[in-house]
């Protein structure tokens, strides 16, 4: 029987890339997204091309109710629930902390974090019956460092990693897993607010003299899911070209 996993934020960027490599690697895919509808059709027919069975599953993660029905959801469909990823967020435009409104903020929490603690609250007791699962959150080199004109952003993602390091010790014993992805400057939606300077900018403050793909990522999350890494929990992998070290 093809394992299951649930990824939020899979209709775009680092989660699709993550989407098409655990179908390639041969699980069973739930497909979470918020608002488009068509690119998580046109990602789960994708997977479905390569062989996988694939279920789009739409939910506001910042919502309880609905993070809780897209891990309900993706069982009912799929048939279980071995491995977790959180990929779903939202970053806002870089301002200081003195023009962030309150909404702004809430929004960010919201969905950054909350989401991540809603999603998991809601498969946690699934795992732990079967004593077996592997959770995958994703944080960002800023949850790290902190990121000037990002305050928000960077709280949330602090807090994501803060997270997935209590419930490594808290679920170690019930076999489960808790691992995080920090990515640095990734080419996605997430970005194209960004001028063409900025970018550049960014790359040549990289070590590596580039920013990174949503494979690049998307390959980290896999590993950290899979039984190849079996014996780490609690571990914070950071692609980022060496912007973070
Ligand atoms: P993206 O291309 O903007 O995609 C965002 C994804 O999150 C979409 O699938 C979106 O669904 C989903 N989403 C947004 N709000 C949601 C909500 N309230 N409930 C459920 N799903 C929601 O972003 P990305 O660059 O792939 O980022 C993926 C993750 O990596 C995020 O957590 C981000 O913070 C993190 N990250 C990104 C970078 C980077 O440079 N790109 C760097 C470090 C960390 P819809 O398509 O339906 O809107």
């Amino acid at each position: 029987m093809p394992k299951t996993v649930l990824i939020t934020g899979a209709s775009r960027g680092i989660g699709a890339a993550a989407a098409r490599l655990f179908a390639r690697a041969g699980w069973q895919v739930g497909v979470g997204f918020h608002q488009n509808r068509e690119a998580a059709a046109a990602v789960a027919r994708e997977l479905e091309g390569l062989g996988a069975r694939a279920v789009p599953l739409q939910g506001d993660v910042s919502d309880p109710g609905q993070a809780a029905g897209l891990t309900e959801e993706c069982r009912a469909a799929l048939g279980g629930l071995d491995a977790l990823v959180c990929c779903a967020g939202v970053a806002l435009p870089q301002q200081l902390l003195t023009d962030t409104t309150d909404g702004q903020w809430r929004q960010v929490m919201g969905t950054d974090l909350d989401g991540v603690f809603y999603t998991v609250r809601a498969a946690v007791p699934h795992m732990v019956r079967r004593r077996s699962g592997s959770i995958v959150t994703v944080s960002s080199m800023w949850g790290m460092t902190g990121g000037s004109c990002e305050a928000a952003y960077s709280a949330a993602k602090a807090g994501v990693i803060g997270l997935t390091r209590a419930l490594a010790k808290e679920l170690g014993p019930s076999n489960i897993r808790v691992n995080c992805v920090a990515p640095g400057v990734i080419d996605t939606d997430m970005n194209r607010g960004l001028d063409r300077q900025a970018m550049e900018e960014l790359a040549r403050e990289t070590p590596l003299c580039r920013i990174g793909t949503a494979e690049e990522a998307a390959e980290c999350i896999l590993f950290l899911a899979e039984e190849r890494s079996a014996f780490l929990t609690g571990q914070v992998l950071q692609p980022n070209g060496g912007f973070v070290i």
